[in-house]
């Protein structure tokens, strides 16, 4: 269970919201999900000393990062800075920065093999847009950026990643989409990765839906079994509304 704060938040504004989500995550959401927050990197060290202090089992998060280790790379933040910051999972290849700062499957495989380098887990996002969706394209999307974006990882590697279908149309929208295709979209990626890695790696790759989740969605949305989890982004900026979702997934 993912929180994408985006950019979002300054670190006064971090500390308050994480404060107000570790009094509000029980003990039986530890026992069913991961739960991780990923706020902007200005936020990281601030976030890393409550959650060490308050509530190491809240896991912490980066959006993006870059693959070289250090260097002249003005403005970029290496996967080995955010290890060094207790850091557990990594957003790669989310749709804003595929569409907006000229990511390619390419690039994003480079800072997947780079995250797991560093020993942490990526968060690999795919997912098609809408005039994709509307030409019918959309299994085909998802195969050809699990296919780029997976480029250079072993079975073993991908067998412990996690893997988010967030169709473009549904991000920060309000349209969601159906559990149906939220599962259509979660087993493309989990048919990919079987064909390319494995039954093994397949089985174990973790599938989250991302795209205008919400507390009252959240459930139908994860009721089909190749969804595992979900990306959340608007509705994570929220403790009360991210604690919520996450609560979704226990069973009553
Ligand atoms: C996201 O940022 O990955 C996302 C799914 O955003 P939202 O929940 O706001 O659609």
């Amino acid at each position: 269970m993912s929180g994408n704060w985006k950019m979002n938040h300054d670190h006064h504004q971090a500390i308050s919201t994480v404060q107000r989500l570790i009094f509000r995550l029980r003990p039986e959401d530890y026992r069913v999900a991961d739960v991780c927050i990923h706020p902007p990197f200005t936020d990281l060290r601030s976030v890393q000393v409550v959650l060490d202090n308050d509530d190491p089992q809240l896991m912490l998060g980066a959006q993006h990062c870059y693959w070289e280790e250090s260097g002249a790379f003005t403005g970029e933040v290496s996967a080995a800075m955010l290890a060094k910051l207790g850091v557990t999972y990594v957003i790669a290849g989310h749709s804003e920065r595929r569409q907006l700062f000229g990511d390619t499957d390419e690039m994003v495989a480079r800072r997947v093999r780079a995250i797991l380098a560093n020993g942490m887990t990526p968060i690999l996002c795919v997912g098609e847009t809408g005039e994709e969706r509307d030409q019918g394209w959309t299994l085909e999307r998802i195969r050809d950026q699990v296919k780029g974006s997976l480029d250079g990882c072993t079975a073993d590697q991908v067998g412990s990643m996690v893997v988010a279908y967030e169709p473009i149309w549904a991000i920060g929208t309000g349209r969601t989409a159906t559990p149906d295709d939220a599962q259509a979209g979660a087993h493309a990626v989990r048919a990919e990765v079987e064909a390319r890695f494995g039954p093994e790696a397949a089985s174990t790759v973790r599938i989250q839906y991302g795209g205008s989740v919400n507390p009252a969605n959240a459930r139908q949305l994860m009721s089909h079994p190749d969804v595992d989890g979900v990306l959340v982004g608007g509705a994570s900026l929220d403790a009360d509304s991210f604690a919520a979702i996450v609560a979704s997934l226990v069973q009553e």
